[in-house]
This record gives C-alpha cells, structure tokens and sequence, in this order.
C-alpha cells in the first residue's frame, strides 16, 4: 500500500534551482542551468524556429491527428542524414531503424529497454558508464533491470581525458558490454576524445565485442559545425560496427519543452542487414506503442520543416554558430579574466580546452559551496558550471568569485 513507499532524495537539480529562485540578491548568477541563455540571460527562440512555426500555422492542412507510431517520417529521415550524413552507407543500405522518441531521454531509454529485453549477455552483466556521465544515465538504465559500472574518463590533474584509464577499462569489461559514449560535448566534463583517440576506442570496442551506444544530445552545438559533432558515430558507422544511438533535438534547436529525439539502431553490413533491421523495426514498434502509443508533433514538425529546406538549414547553421559562438566567447572571457586575475600559469587552460555547455572547473564541493554563500553563484556540486549561464555582465564578477575561493 502507499505506506510502503518511501519519500525519494531530492533531484539535485532541482534543489539548485530552487536555491537559485529562492535568492533575492540581484547579482546571483546561475550557472546550473541546462538550457542556452543569450547575452541578456533569457531563453533564446531560435530566429530559424520562428520561421519554421509561421510556416506551420499558414498550413491549411494542419491538423492534431495522432503522428504515426515510428513518428513523423519527414522527421525521421532528416533525423538519419543530420547524425549518420547524407551519404552514410548505413542510411543509403537501409540498415537504420529510426523512431522518433519524446527527446533525448526517450531515446536513451527506448534504447535501455530494446537491449534489456534483446541483447544477449549474462543476466549480471552491466553496461559501462563513463565517470562521470549525466546524472540521468543510471536511473534511465537501472529502470528498466540493467546495472551499470563506470570507466574512468576525467582526469582531476590534467582536467582533460583520462585516456589511458578509459581504455584500460573498456578492455578489461567482459567481452560483449554495452557502452555508453557521448558523441560530443561530453556532459558534465566538456571533454572529448580526439579523432585519434576516438579510433583507438573503435579499436578496443570491436577486439572485445563491445557494443557501443551513442548519446547526441549536442550535435551542432558543440563546435558550431554539424559534420564534426557527428564525426565518431560516422566513423563507427563506416567501420561497420553495429551500435545505436541517442538523438537529442533539444539543444540545438531550442526545442527544450518539445520534446523532438529520434532512436537508431544501426545493424552492420551484411546480405541479411535489412532483414535484421526490419525485426528490430517490429519490435521496437511493441515498445513504443506500449510506452507512449505515437510521438509529440509539434517539435517534430518544427525541425522536419527546417532539415528538409536547404535555405532553412543554412540559416539553422548560422543560429548554431550564434549560440557555440558566444559560449566560446564566453570561454575566452572567464579565462582571460581568470588569469588576469590569478597569473597565466596555465591552470585555467581547460576552461577553453573543454566543449559545449559545460565545463569541469576542477572546484571542489567546499569551494562550490563558498561561492554559493559569499557570491550567490550557483552551480553543481562537482563543480560544473554552464557556459550558457554567463554573459558579459556577469562573467568578470564569476571570475572574481572563482579567484577569490580558489586562493583561500
Ligand atoms: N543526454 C545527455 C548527455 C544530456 O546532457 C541530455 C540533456 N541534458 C540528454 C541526453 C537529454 O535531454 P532531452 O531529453 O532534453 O533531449
């Protein structure tokens, strides 16, 4: 009965908003947040995304049927060629089961509950997560009955990629694991593996029949440029590996609430790949119908009208690089800052090392903590801050507090 169920730990994310929300002191900054900010502070509709929503509404077809299970198949395609590239040999071999998923998370977890219910492995066996990965990763995956373990992935003294640890782990995991990458701008480090490093990964996955599970919750949004964020699952995908992959169209659309993603499942090459794809296709069919009957239109039908027109796609491309921009604008600000104010010895290299929306500052809980009570400057615990969070009315005061903590 209901008096067996216990009062769950708060989400500490929601804990920091509601610290931050709470705070009446003017100059708080809040650098926890998940979501692009512009210079102002305030959300940013993306100017392409307006474009897209007055298409939509002077369409005199429209209507609020139920889209299709698999989802809105203009979307769906556009979604393929965005990840895998319009030529991938994947795409053009029909090897890619693809459904539209509410966001990001609901592509992670149609793929948590695919492998739990298909991939053969001991029943113990667990699927490896880097350390440290997004928060949700474990409980998405500890839903639906598989455990985790992680490999070591950030290095607190380069503050770069613990490279050396990461392989070493994926060898020694029994053969045939499930792992979890992030195709870019890892969450929370901002640290990526180089194309090189990303082949010797390649290489370890396929000795130990690995199965690798991408997640894309930043393509575009990391660099500014489409290709390059898709680049590992590229690779993996022309080197013919079978893997699925996590897409996200919530970052960089600014399609946050929407909830627009798409889940593939790639098979390798092989006489009998469509085949394959098409079981995997009909079941994956049962877990959708089971968990959400059909997908959200709404942002769906936003982004397949910006992805389907060349000029749309272009001005898309600029917005990304407005965003990516001033994040790596922001970059350059709270470091030069940093070290104008601390001495150039190097340290604060990582700030503008590291990608995408985050970045791994290296401050430890304590010092979190003191800036949150002496600055009103929030952020996670473990020391991440949001780029999107700083603009050039706050970055200089941020910088100050940082200064200030870390020679204390
Ligand atoms: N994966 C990672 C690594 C993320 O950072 C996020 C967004 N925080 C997601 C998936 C999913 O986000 P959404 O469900 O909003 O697409």
């Amino acid at each position: 009965t209901s008096d067996n169920v216990p009062q769950a730990p708060e989400d500490p994310m929601f804990g920091l908003m509601a610290a931050y929300r709470r705070d009446t002191v003017e100059k708080k900054v809040d650098l926890g947040i998940g979501a692009y900010r512009d210079d102002n502070a305030k959300p940013w509709v993306l100017p392409v995304v307006k474009q897209a929503d007055e298409i939509l509404r002077k369409d005199p077809n429209l209507n609020h049927e139920y889209l299709p299970i698999a989802g809105l198949a203009d979307f769906t395609s556009a979604a393929q060629k965005l990840i895998f590239g319009a030529d991938s040999p994947a795409v053009k071999e029909k090897r890619v089961a693809t459904y539209q998923t509410i966001s990001g998370t609901g592509a992670v977890h149609m793929g948590g509950l695919f492998l739990s219910k298909f991939y053969p492995r001991p029943s113990d066996q667990p699927i490896y997560f880097s350390s440290p990965t997004w928060v949700n990763h474990n409980q998405i995956f500890s839903n639906v009955g598989l455990s985790s373990k992680t490999y070591p992935y950030f290095s607190t003294k380069t503050k770069g990629l613990d490279f050396e640890g990461m392989q070493s782990a994926l060898e020694s995991a029994p053969e045939g694991s499930i792992i979890l990458l992030h195709a870019c701008a890892h969450n929370p480090t901002g640290v990526d593996p180089t194309r090189e490093q990303w082949k010797e990964i390649a290489k370890v996955i396929r000795a130990r029949k690995h199965f690798p599970f991408f997640d894309c919750a930043y393509q575009g949004f990391a660099s500014g440029n489409l290709e390059n964020d898709a680049w590992a699952v590229r690779y993996f995908v022309s080197e013919g590996f079978e893997l699925c992959v996590a897409q996200s169209f919530a970052k960089n659309f600014g399609l946050y609430g929407e909830r627009a993603g798409a889940f593939h499942f790639v098979t390798g090459p092989g006489p009998d790949a469509v085949n394959t794809i098409g079981r995997i296709f009909s079941q994956l069919a049962i877990l959708q119908r089971s968990e959400i009957s059909n997908p959200p239109a709404y942002g769906a039908r936003i982004a397949s009208i910006v992805l389907n027109d060349p000029a749309l796609f272009k001005e898309w491309e600029a917005n990304l690089r407005t965003m990516s921009g001033r994040i790596i604008d922001m970059r350059k600000k709270l470091r030069g800052k940093l070290e104008e104010l601390n001495g150039k010895d190097g340290s604060w290299r990582h700030i503008t090392d590291q990608i995408g929306m985050f970045s791994f500052t290296g401050l430890t809980e304590k010092q979190v903590l003191k800036i949150r009570g002496d600055a009103h400057v929030y952020m996670t615990k473990n020391g991440r801050i949001s780029m999107a969070g700083l603009n050039t009315g706050n970055v200089e005061y941020t910088a100050e507090a940082i200064d200030k903590v870390v020679r204390e």
